[in-house]
């Protein structure tokens, strides 16, 4: 059954027409779906029975069943396993600290990229979300939230998969949440994080959007970025910073470079000097993250002192660095501990 949350509103208001319906109905319905976050035909009460059981005859509400709920033991993250409608699964996050209620949403089940840090790379692709799936994402964060009188603050698109490798349903999906009719959520307060598909990225650069765009990087030379991240290969370390260079140039935005801190591997006094020269001269901000720990992957989280090491290398050259805590890992909930084995 096609899912009602796949429609864009164009889509669900053809459909609607098909059906010998008023044109008014299509916005009751997209603002029963994006304003007042109602999950299933029998909350639009404001809409004929008649149409609300034809409704749930021809399309699906309820992509996503929430089948594993963890909290960490700070009550601070969430994380949420949903079963898919084909059986499959995968997992999102909300992060709560101060005042923001940060999403961590998934575009793939599995990923093909095969990083070898990553749990969602260790168990390799089975297939991609369509946009329905990653918008009903943020659509069961958001009613949780209303629920409790908040409201999500921030998407970053960095749970399982490689957003750019579902380009379209990605996109998709976040324009579908960015409707000013609909859940108006500003383009600004999303987050791309891709790998480093570079034709991707040139698109992306080329459609001049407001979101933010994140860059895994992890190494500062082809050879050891290889080692880590396979794709390296296919799109070496200076052709991405070029196509980055030309995202900066094209859209005044700052890019974010994400960097997972390995003991003795990237977290070295050499790899933070050729990556603040690498870096030299373009509107940046390096992420870095002690790694978090997978079962795929013998390598350890850096210490303390390589951390402080290497922001501080990186400072001294300009590049600002900010070194972030490690969250959820009671629960892996943590970047790159995603996957959907419960
Ligand atoms: N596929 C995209 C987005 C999902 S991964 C990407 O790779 O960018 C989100 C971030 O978590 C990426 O920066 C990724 O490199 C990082 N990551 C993966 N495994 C990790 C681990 N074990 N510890 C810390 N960060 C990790
Ligand atoms: Fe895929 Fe990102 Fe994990 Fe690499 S780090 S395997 S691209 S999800």
């Amino acid at each position: 059954m096609d899912l009602i949350l796949d429609l864009t509103f164009p889509e669900l208001a053809s459909l609607l027409k098909e059906w010998n319906e008023p044109d008014y109905r299509a916005l009751q319905i997209w603002q029963g779906l994006y304003q007042h976050f109602w999950k299933a035909p029998e909350e639009f009460t404001n809409i004929p029975a008649l149409l609300r059981t034809r409704l749930k005859a021809e399309l699906n509400f309820a992509p996503l069943i929430p089948s594993t709920i963890l909290q960490s033991s700070d009550r601070q993250t969430i994380k949420t396993l949903f079963r898919l409608p084909d059986g499959k699964a995968i997992e999102a996050v909300l992060m709560r600290y101060e005042k923001r209620n940060t999403l961590c949403i998934s575009t793939q089940v599995g990923c093909a990229m095969g990083c070898v840090f990553c749990a969602t790379g260790q168990m390799g692709f089975t297939r991609h979300l369509s946009s329905g799936e990653i918008v009903a994402q943020v659509m069961h964060y958001a009613r949780l939230l209303y629920d409790q009188g908040e409201v999500v603050t921030n998407v970053v698109v960095m749970g399982m998969g490689e957003p750019f490798h579902n380009y379209d349903h990605t996109l998709a999906a976040i324009d579908r949440l960015n409707d000013p009719d609909g859940y108006n959520f500003g383009a600004r307060r999303f987050t791309i994080s891709t790998v480093g598909l570079i034709p991707a990225i040139r698109k992306f650069t080329s459609e001049k959007r407001q979101v933010n765009l994140a860059i895994s990087l992890h190494a500062a030379d082809d050879t050891l970025r290889a080692s880590m991240l396979p794709v390296d290969k296919r799109y070496p370390l200076d052709e991405l910073l070029q196509a980055c260079q030309e995202y900066v140039a094209a859209t005044g935005r700052r890019i974010t470079f994400e960097w997972a801190l390995v003991n003795g591997v990237n977290d070295t006094p050499e790899q933070a000097h050729l990556l603040a020269r690498k870096l030299k001269g373009l509107l940046c901000h390096v992420n870095a993250i002690p790694l978090n720990p997978t079962e795929g992957y013998s390598g350890l989280a850096t210490t303390r002192q390589h951390a402080d090491k290497f922001k501080e290398v990186l400072s001294l050259s300009g590049i600002p660095c900010t070194i972030r805590l490690r969250r959820g890992m009671d629960i892996r909930a943590g970047c790159g501990q995603l996957a959907s084995k419960s």
